[in-house]
């Protein structure tokens, strides 16, 4: 089991050459969903490889223009390439009435199926072999972060498999799809063989101040995207961001494998300074730029820029 995210867009509020605003896009079995649609988010899809075409659900976490502005131009680009299968953009309350206005203006025409679903905290998005969960964030109007999980998988149980002198047979993949097997004169079954495997998960903010309910959506996720828009030190009272300080402390109380921090003020042309501060309290922190891919796998993750 594995997926794979790729950061499109790290930057804050507005797009600048090195980082635009708001977008990821994770990968699982084919499947392609992107989270928050910063503007122009399509030709860095481009660069990272990939045609919008394939995306195939939308999460928006919230209607400031720097997680959704980039809708329209993808849209019109699926809808000028032929694009018939459907598209499915969700979001907080009010979702479809934004996204409705966005696709009006002007003379296109969107010829394939688009549905737009508002999700609560708490909704569940089910796909196959994943979920996306959604939690409220604390940040000024409705916002929703996302969980995206893989579901649990299984596998056969080593201590046992020594204990009975058995070695890995190409017999255990009918085992762990659930079947009863014979090997070695023994009728081995799923219920007594199989210990399960945690699927891996993808917590993504979207913008918020530091809150519990992050903490909480967050426990044991293999990796946490935490909005990061500051340095801490550099803004006083709160405003509805983080600070780079804080998204650690949040990884941490979470107990998560991996922080990595997105939507960096364009005032920072050199943010090494907030990666070090978060390292200071949470060390397997990461800094990502545009275009940064990371692969999961049974809990590991391998960071390419
Ligand atoms: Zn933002
Ligand atoms: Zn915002």
């Amino acid at each position: 089991m594995m997926f794979e995210f790729t950061f499109l867009g790290t930057g804050a509020m507005k797009p600048t050459l090195k980082r635009f605003t708001s977008s990821l896009l994770i990968r699982y079995r084919g499947e392609v969903i992107m989270m928050d649609a910063g503007e122009g988010i399509q030709m860095r899809a481009y660069q990272s490889g990939f045609s919008p075409m394939k995306i195939d659900r939308i999460f928006i976490t919230h209607f400031h223009g720097d997680h959704f502005y980039g809708l329209p131009g993808m849209i019109f680009t699926m809808a000028k390439s032929g694009r018939d299968r459907p598209l499915t953009i969700y979001g907080p309350r009010r979702a479809g009435e934004f996204v409705e206005q966005l696709l009006s203006v002007g003379y296109g025409r969107v010829p394939f199926k688009l549905n737009i679903e508002e999700l609560s905290p708490g909704s569940t998005v089910e796909g196959d072999g994943y979920e996306v969960r959604a939690f409220r964030t604390d940040h000024g109007p409705p916002s929703l972060g996302y969980v995206f999980k893989e579901a649990d998988s299984y596998n056969v149980d080593r201590a046992k498999m020594e204990e009975h002198g058995l070695k890995p047979h190409p017999k255990f993949r009918l085992l762990k799809e659930g079947k009863e097997i014979e090997l070695k004169g023994m009728v081995l079954r799923p219920e007594e063989w199989l210990v399960p495997v945690p699927g891996d998960s993808l917590v993504y903010t979207g913008d918020t101040r530091p809150s519990p309910r992050v903490v909480e959506a967050a426990e044991g996720a293999t990796a946490l995207v935490h909005e990061s828009t500051y340095l801490h030190g550099d803004v006083q009272d709160d405003r509805g961001h983080s600070t780079a300080q804080e998204a650690a402390m949040l990884a941490r109380d979470a107990g998560v494998k991996a922080l990595f921090l997105t939507h960096i003020s364009p005032r920072y042309r050199d943010a090494s300074p907030l990666l070090e501060q978060a390292r200071a309290i949470f060390a397997n922190t990461y800094l990502p730029s545009d275009l940064t891919k990371v692969i999961v796998k049974k809990g590991e993750m391998e960071v390419s820029d």
